[in-house]
């Protein structure tokens, strides 16, 4: 049933399909956006259509970014011998704010899970692929996939692709909460996952 006329049904609506907000919390973000002073509901629907716009997959590592290669990549400075992968943009900031990290970042953008139908073929194992493949300066490859059935099954999948590379590939320590979600845990734990790390 329409209460409210159609632009204010259709915001409640286009708010019910986001992740984690139900038909309540969508009338309350639909009726506090109606009240907000103008300027402030168009500087935030200008905030959406840029990001959209803007923000892509980096051709080198595929984080997220509004400049191609983004500014990890393009950071001279950076230990480019060295690659860490990651499961989400998240988990690479996580990283970065632990700041015991300078080398490279390689984001696959989700784990292999065959519960949820997702293969190998759905996240960025492939680009990670031809990056190794045309790049001889990597010594390295950290998997820092998160310490969970999916992750641990990425970081193994991983491993043995990369077994003919002979690069030498590491999985971060077991510091990290089993089950745990790379993104919420703190740095100290992050920074001695990543001191600890085996060889695969
Ligand atoms: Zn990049």
């Amino acid at each position: 049933m329409n209460y409210y006329g159609n632009p204010i049904t259709r915001l409640i609506e286009e708010f019910s399909g986001l992740p984690g907000i139900g038909g309540k919390s969508a009338q309350r973000l639909a009726f506090y956006i109606i009240n907000m002073p103008k300027e402030k509901a168009f500087s935030l629907a200008s905030a959406i259509t840029e990001a959209r716009e803007n923000v892509r997959y980096c051709s080198v590592c595929c984080n997220l970014t509004d400049n191609d290669p983004c500014p990890i990549c393009s950071n001279l400075k950076r230990d480019n011998k060295t690659i860490m992968v990651v499961e989400d943009p998240r988990d690479m900031a996580a990283y970065e704010r632990t700041k015991q990290y300078h080398g490279l970042y390689h984001v696959l953008h989700g784990a292999i899970s065959p519960m949820l139908g997702i293969g190998p073929q759905e996240i960025k194992i492939k680009e990670l692929l031809n990056r190794l493949q045309q790049n001889n300066d990597i010594e390295e490859v950290i998997l820092a996939t998160n310490p969970n059935v999916e992750g641990e099954a990425t970081a193994m999948y991983i491993s043995r692709l990369l077994k003919p590379l002979q690069i030498k590939v590491t999985r971060i320590a077991n510091g990290v909460p089993v089950g745990g979600d790379l993104e919420y845990i703190d740095e100290i734990t992050l920074s001695r996952a990543l001191e600890g790390r085996r060889e695969m």
